[in-house]
């Protein structure tokens, strides 16, 4: 599916890829800083001021392209952030985040402690091999109209609006499940090159096991948008998980629940079918933390 128009996506990949160079100037600036100053683990004899140095502890989950991490800053952190990214931290001192399909390979995690001492800690991303498909034929250049940005730009602003909400669902802290079973008909990051020109990525997984197939919550949330008619997405529903994560799942035929609700992990949100721009019946299902595009897949591991 094509979540974006090629102009847009054109247009936000670019602006995408200068917030990243931005990110990694910053990082890279920072590292150099710090460079300077012995890290605390080189040290032979801590001194008092290494042994307050607080650490991250037990970054656990996916550290890879299209993946994320969990974990917990120390007691005294008043505000952290991955790379630009602030983080949303728990009563527990527990945060999420998560990487892009394109992330380089070391971002940073910023922590500022309240007595205004900051650490930061290097993840290293490791890279995945996307399947990439070259074809010999020209990119179409189609939904670039005047006519056509008319009717998709009221569209565009709602997906919009409704990721941009924050709902304080706690989702992100569950195992998520697959919200269907059934043949894989499209995994994330795939990509097709046309004629040396890259077209935009494939930016969730497609699941087909049928019309008419009830698909359910993969983990718990609030619906932030259940809206039917989108021009590409069809019938739409997004669910916010909390901490600037969020599923989108597109081409119902039929959704059976409503802006506002909250939802339990398993619970029934719609049925499977081929609205909007879909050449079968499928659900797309595409995973979002911020402005980074995430892999359903390493979020719920294998299908059973
Ligand atoms: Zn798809």
């Amino acid at each position: 599916m094509r979540l974006l128009s090629s102009a847009v996506s054109a247009a936000s990949a670019v602006a995408l890829l200068a917030a990243c160079n931005a990110a990694n100037a910053e990082d890279e600036a920072i590292a150099s800083a710090e460079t300077a100053q012995p890290m605390p683990e080189t040290l032979a004899a801590p001194t008092a001021a290494a042994v307050q140095t607080p650490q991250i502890i037990g970054l656990q989950g996916e550290l890879t392209q299209g993946g994320f991490v969990r974990g917990t800053v120390p007691m005294n952190t008043v505000s952290a952030r991955l790379g630009d990214t602030p983080l949303e931290i728990d009563e527990n001192g527990n945060f999420f985040a998560a990487f892009d399909r394109d992330e380089g390979a070391q971002v940073f995690l910023h922590t500022v402690m309240a007595d205004g001492g900051q650490v930061s800690t290097p993840v290293t991303v490791s890279p995945r091999s996307w399947q990439i498909e070259r074809v010999n034929v020209a990119k179409r250049g189609g939904g670039t109209s005047e006519a056509w940005w008319k009717k998709r730009e009221p569209e565009w602003n709602a997906i919009q609006g409704a990721r941009a909400k924050e709902t304080g669902a706690n989702g992100w802290t569950q195992d998520f499940v697959w919200p269907v079973t059934g043949r894989i008909s499209g995994r994330f990051g795939r990509q097709r090159i046309y004629r040396g020109e890259p077209g935009s990525y494939h930016s969730g997984i497609d699941i087909a096991p049928g019309n008419g197939v009830p698909f359910v919550a993969p983990a718990d949330g609030v619906v932030v948008l259940a809206r039917n008619g989108f021009s590409l997405e069809g019938n739409l529903i997004i669910i916010d998980h909390g901490a600037g994560l969020n599923s989108a799942f597109l081409h119902a035929s039929r959704i059976v629940v409503e802006e506002g609700q909250s939802v339990k992990q398993g619970q029934h949100i719609g049925d499977v079918g081929a609205s909007g721009r879909a050449t079968g019946p499928h659900l797309h299902w595409s995973l979002k933390w911020h402005d980074a595009r995430l892999d359903p897949l390493l979020f719920t591991g294998p299908m059973p």
